[in-house]
């Protein structure tokens, strides 16, 4: 089912160009017609380069940045972007970017969001105490493609040089910090605009949340209907044994909570031997 949203005007509460990727997808997704709120400053909430620390959890930043666009706009319809930063929480020693999207609906009560996690980001900061140290991490995160940041020390945000994309401005810039000190110290900019990486994985998160709203649920027809976990257990084709593969899928509803179990949700009723512990120890 598709078209609950379809001819409003939906706003996107976000800095940093994020549009460029969510503004097409959301058109064509969900038929609505898209502007950014102009003059809203996110930043206020909290910067990744810790001038402004974020003080709040993710969902509840993307509920504040809904809020002070649908002030700002007077619309009803608004869809704020939030993403994080740090290790991987399964596998530690693995950068990952954590990407959430939510939209508010005031006409209908609705809140739906989508959570995404990718290792797809060049996220990284080191300290550099010559130029041949901060070219090689330059071209290790894919600069100049991606930005890049540069300040005296790790915590310290005063003389921050944000967005550098250029290699002369990169090399002059440093060539000052350690004319005046031994060492600097360099990251990437994690601003969607400054980042192809982050921008795919917003992407990424646009194209599972349109899927969530253009889910309605069987029992109160809103959308929003959309697989919370999954039951592992396919048994396997040739002796039975209950495989990690899921055997179901639990959807559950954003709005009234009705569930459903949906058995043998990857279109088979078996698994293959060669994923079974008792036949492919
Ligand atoms: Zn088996
Ligand atoms: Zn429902």
């Amino acid at each position: 089912m598709s078209g609950f949203f379809e001819g409003r005007q939906l706003f996107i509460a976000s800095m940093h160009q994020k549009e460029q990727v969510l503004q097409p997808l959301l058109e064509a997704g969900l038929k609505v017609n898209v502007a950014v709120a102009d003059g809203l400053n996110t930043d206020l909430l909290g910067t990744f380069s810790g001038e402004v620390a974020r003080i709040a959890d993710p969902l509840t930043t993307a509920r504040k940045k809904c809020e002070l666009a649908m002030e700002l706009t007077g619309c009803d319809l608004v869809l704020a972007s939030e993403g994080s930063f740090g290790a991987h929480p399964a596998a530690f020693f693995l950068p990952a970017n954590e990407e959430w999207l939510l939209l508010l609906d005031r006409k209908n009560g609705l809140e739906i969001h989508t959570r995404h996690l990718s290792t797809a980001t060049n996220f990284a900061g080191q300290e550099f105490s010559n130029l041949e140290e901060l070219e090689a991490f330059a071209s290790r995160v894919g600069f100049p493609s991606h930005g890049l940041i540069l300040r005296r020390s790790k915590d310290n945000p005063e003389g921050i040089l944000k967005g550098i994309t250029d290699p002369d401005q990169l090399r002059t810039a440093a060539q000052r910090f350690l004319e005046t000190q031994s060492s600097g110290f360099v990251e990437t900019d994690m601003r969607a605009m400054f980042n192809p990486s982050r921008m795919q994985v917003i992407q990424e998160t646009a194209q599972l949340l349109i899927q969530k709203l253009n889910s309605c649920c069987p029992s109160c027809q809103l959308p929003g209907f959309a697989v919370t976990a999954a039951e592992s257990g396919l048994p396997c084709s040739l002796c039975g044994t209950p495989s990690s593969t899921a055997l179901a899928h639990l959807l559950v509803c954003s709005h009234c909570q009705h569930q459903e179990k949906v058995l043998f949700p990857h279109g088979k009723k078996t698994e293959d031997p060669q994923y079974c512990q008792v036949c492919n120890p």
